[in-house]
């Protein structure tokens, strides 16, 4: 039988605004998981749009296409399209479990939840031409899971080809956040099993590894172990945590000793209220900056993420938030407009307060407000949005940033990693066209090498930038 696989590009990748660098990070990891189950005798293609034109002339027996937000509209068209020419066409994803109803007029089947269980059932039924028009996952483990196909994923096309999942979902619930709807039912946190987990590991080529799971400390016994199995794998890695992970026990030592050099923090905001409005209670009362000191005395670059627009924002929230991650040396920063995602608590509430302005998919990007706000107007939020990236990645600010920190090569790596990653558009589009990403790796790598935290270190000067 044969099989495709299929993520779809946002109809973003058409405009001049595309940044080809943010998409050609990371290969499409849940269908190499789900081309797992396949049968031997599977012929398993898997095509990813954000790195490469989907051949649509090779019609196969069941086309999967793997649906978020802004790739919605995008998927739609593509499963109407093999649909007419005949393939059996599945739909799953983050937005086809918040929204089935949409999904189910351009699909065969749907998968509502985490596609481990049921895409396997639904095989099993196809096989035997009894398949469903819907399958909801209804068993969570990542027990005996088979090995990801990574022989399908085409590696030069990746920045970071290394990227794996050890856990599913996250033990919070945040109002904005798709965990609660896409794990509804279930389970919403679990994890793989230690051995496995480094079984997958060992299996990676290279040094470099990026967790992508939502909270690679949520389960503390779990993480304990993963980091006390990697310390002799000569790893390095990233991954995301909360800040109270961050701060309880001993968990970040462990996992700065396994090779952890950068993490994901979300901060979200700096007011209480803020905070109290998403229910992210685990950022509640929390001493931000002990969590910072923490992770850049262990020698750990941080992206922390903001999100603006929530009902405590005010015009000064902008400046508020840059200055704050500049005065405490965040590498990166990634800021957010507030976006209420289809089968959050925040678009229930947004609902029936009448705040949704409209249901265009495509601009539910966290860059465009698509509600009605409070506090600021939608014009000042845009702007606002806009000038925080510009301002936190000016160089004046990217050099301010690194040298909070106390040892030299921290404050080399941080400018490097801030400067790389966002001032040399150009040279990344480059490296794509001519498929060389794969051969930044090893640059990747050692602006990620370890920090030691010597006295000679910090008494060195950081050269003054012209
Ligand atoms: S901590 Fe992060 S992943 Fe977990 S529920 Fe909140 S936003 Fe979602």
């Amino acid at each position: 039988m044969k099989i495709k696989m299929i993520l779809p590009a946002l109809m973003e990748a058409k405009s001049p605004l595309w940044r080809p660098i943010k998409y050609s990070l990371f290969p499409p990891l849940g269908l190499a998981t789900l081309a797992a189950y396949c049968g031997a005798d599977d012929e398993v293609e898997l095509q990813d749009e954000h790195v490469e034109e989907i051949n649509t002339n090779n019609i196969p027996d069941i086309v999967v296409i793997q649906v978020y937000i802004t790739n919605a509209f995008r998927a739609y068209k593509l499963a109407d399209y093999y649909r007419k020419s005949g393939a059996f066409v599945c739909l799953g994803g983050l937005h086809v479990t918040s929204l089935p109803e949409e999904a189910m007029q351009h699909a065969d089947t749907i998968f509502i939840g985490p596609g481990e269980e049921c895409w396997p059932r639904f095989l099993q039924d196809f096989r035997s031409g009894h398949a469903q028009k819907m399958y909801i996952s209804n068993e969570r483990t990542l027990v005996n899971i088979p090995p990801v196909r990574r022989d399908l994923i085409k590696r030069h096309l990746y920045l970071v080809p290394n990227s794996i999942v050890v856990t599913r979902g996250c033990p919070h619930h945040c109002d904005f956040c798709y965990k609660d709807a896409f794990f509804e039912g279930g389970k919403s946190f679990y994890t793989q099993q230690v051995d496995d987990a480094l079984a997958e590991i060992d299996r990676l080529p290279g040094r470099h590894l990026y967790f992508l799971d939502d909270h690679l400390l949520g389960n503390a016994r779990f993480a304990s172990g993963l980091f006390e199995g990697m310390k002799g794998m000569n790893r390095v890695f990233q991954g995301a945590s909360t800040i109270d992970a961050i701060l309880r026990g001993n968990l970040i030592e462990e996992a700065a000793n396994a090779g952890l050099r950068s993490v994901f923090v979300g901060f979200e905001t700096l007011s209480n209220g803020n905070l109290l409005q998403s229910n992210k209670k685990q950022n509640i009362g929390k001493d931000y900056s002990a969590a910072i000191q923490r992770l850049h005395s262990l020698g750990i670059m941080i992206n922390g993420s903001f999100v603006f627009g929530l009902d405590d924002d005010d015009k000064d929230v902008f400046k508020r938030t840059v200055d704050w991650a500049v005065e405490h040396g965040l590498t990166t920063s990634t800021f957010h407009v507030l976006t209420p995602y289809p089968g959050t608590r925040l678009f229930k509430q947004m609902e029936k307060d009448g705040r949704i302005l409209h249901r265009n998919w495509d601009e539910y990007d966290t860059r465009k407000v698509v509600y009605k706000t409070v506090g600021l107007s939608a014009d000042e939020l845009k702007a606002g949005y806009d000038w925080s990236y510009k301002s936190f990645y000016s160089w004046k600010n990217i050099y301010k940033a690194s040298m909070q920190h106390d040892v030299l090569k921290h404050k080399i790596k941080h400018f490097a990693y801030a400067g790389g990653w966002k001032k040399f558009e150009p040279m990344w589009n480059f490296i794509i066209k001519t498929q060389g990403l794969n051969k930044m790796l090893p640059l990747l790598e050692s602006i990620l090498s370890k920090v030691n935290n010597t006295k000679k270190d910090k008494d060195t000067i950081f050269p003054a930038i012209a």
